[in-house]
């Protein structure tokens, strides 16, 4: 392959994940982020593909990206969601274990291949889980919150032995979301 071939087929699969990205609701930031376009060019490929009435119809979020992380553990089905995440996004070496067990970005792959994974990881949660309620933003701050600034880390469940999404700062019970939806799905068949 020659180095234009090159340079030609890594633009082309830049332009494929903004086209994915922007069908996942994806902001302009996060776009921006993973394929190193400027906000101009994410613009113009969303007003020529995505909009009129041939367009493909998307919604477009403006403004940061969601930031919170109580969103992710304040309720055993919201836990759940984001572990079922959390754990796509190890299945597809978005990111690794290290040795203490501590979720690291993967060093080894570029911002493009990172985003091309997110958005496997993200198809595939949305394949399986059901009713998800988490958009593509909050992926990509769940993916920030576990492997960037480690708010967010997986603890594992003395129960059943399964690892789960944890508050970093919060009192931990060493007790899955998976065993407590369980419980309360035992309890309301009893009552
Ligand atoms: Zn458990």
């Amino acid at each position: 392959m020659r180095i234009t071939d090159n340079r030609y087929a890594g633009e082309l699969s830049k332009f494929d994940l903004a086209m994915r990205m922007i069908q996942h609701e994806a902001r302009t930031g996060t776009i921006k982020a993973c394929t190193g376009f400027s906000e101009d060019r994410v613009r113009k490929i969303y007003s020529t593909y995505f909009k009129g009435e041939n367009g493909l119809k998307v919604r477009r979020k403006r403004g940061k990206s969601p930031s919170q992380i109580t969103r992710f553990v304040s309720s055993a089905r919201r836990q759940t969601e984001a572990t079922v995440l959390a754990c796509l996004f190890l299945y597809f070496d978005l990111v690794t274990l290290n040795q203490r067990g501590r979720v690291m970005r993967n060093e080894s792959i570029d911002m493009t291949t990172m985003g091309q994974r997110l958005c496997r990881a993200y198809e595939n949660y949305l394949l399986i889980q059901p009713d998800p309620r988490l958009s593509f933003e909050w992926a990509w701050n769940l993916y920030h919150c576990l492997a960037h600034n480690h708010e967010l880390y997986l603890a594992w469940c003395d129960d059943c032995g399964s690892p789960y999404v944890q508050d970093t700062y919060a009192l931990d019970y060493r007790r899955c979301p998976f065993c407590e939806l369980a419980d309360q799905q035992a309890a309301g068949q009893k009552a």
